[in-house]
């Protein structure tokens, strides 16, 4: 197999956000005669905050600083705040069996994975785990072992090609190719590469790092979960303040203050 074909590293590629209208905003204030400004400047730590303070309508007195403010709402588990901070995020260059495991975290997340009963995965990309990669001496085994399963895939498909002319001949293209490939695809290993759209709210984001960058999680996802944990921590520094990557034992994990708000 090509050595492009060979992934390594996960990629996290976080492509939106959320902004404040401040115009419906201020017309919110206006309407209730009330003022209220915070000293951050990230969309998502100032709408947590507004929601917050609509609990009490308190936006005027025992005002503090936005970072104090999230801080007690964490500290004292009042986690559906966070519930109105958003961020959509794309990976690539992770396995099946990473978006396997990713996608048992229910609430608060939303996904869209490539299919690969549309796609066809002839061009498919491997994910090599952290533990072989560690291993030069076991390279050749693993890599021989995923092309020896494309040329499988590549095999079936092509035979399947036939039989499903022959048995489905009413089935035009893209549903004769649907057929062929989602038969064809019980051969891909959990090695395949994927692509996932993730939309996840701040308090969904917490806990998917809590869980999967510890050092009892798989090594894969435990990657993914560091560098969304290191990339919230610049994203939304309010909101994953108690959050650390650490060194143990010579891998990242990552660390949480307040677990599971
Ligand atoms: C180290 C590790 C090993 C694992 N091993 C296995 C394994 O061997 N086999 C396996 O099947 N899974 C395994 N899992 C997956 C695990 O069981 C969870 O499915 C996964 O971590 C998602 O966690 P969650 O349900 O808390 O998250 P979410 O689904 O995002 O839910 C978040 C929280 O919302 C609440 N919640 C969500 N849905 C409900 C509901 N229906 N009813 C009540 N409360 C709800 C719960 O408080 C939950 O913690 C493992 C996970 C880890 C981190």
């Amino acid at each position: 197999m090509e050595k492009h074909r060979i992934v390594t590293k996960p990629k996290v590629y976080l492509v939106g956000r959320q902004v404040v209208d401040q115009e419906a905003m201020n017309a919110f204030l206006a309407d209730e005669g009330m003022t209220f400004t915070t000293d951050s400047s990230v969309p998502a730590e100032v709408l947590a905050e507004t929601a917050g303070r609509v609990c009490y309508m308190s936006f005027g007195k025992g005002r503090k600083t936005n970072q104090d403010y999230l801080d007690r709402i964490i500290s004292s588990k009042h986690g559906s705040v966070l519930e109105h901070t958003i961020w959509n995020f794309l990976f690539t260059n992770i396995s099946r069996s990473v978006t396997h495991e990713l996608i048992r975290h229910r609430a608060g997340f939303g996904y869209s994975q490539l299919s690969q009963r549309y796609v066809d995965e002839s061009d498919a990309k491997y994910c090599m785990p952290p533990l072989i990669r560690e291993t030069p001496a076991l390279h050749d085994q693993w890599t021989k072992a995923v092309t020896a399963a494309q040329q499988a895939y590549e095999d079936l498909a092509a035979s399947l090609e036939n039989v499903v002319a022959e048995k489905h001949p009413e089935l035009a293209g893209t549903d004769r190719r649907k057929l062929v490939r989602q038969t064809a695809r019980s051969l891909l290993p959990n090695a395949c590469e994927t692509k996932i759209f993730v939309t996840a709210n701040g308090r969904a984001l917490r806990h998917f790092v809590e869980l999967r960058g510890s050092s009892h999680a798989d090594a894969e996802i435990r990657e993914l979960a560091v560098d969304v944990a290191k990339i919230m921590q610049h994203e939304a520094p309010n909101v994953f303040h108690d959050v650390a990557v650490i060194q143990e034992n010579g891998i990242e994990i990552v660390q949480i203050e307040y677990s599971k708000v």
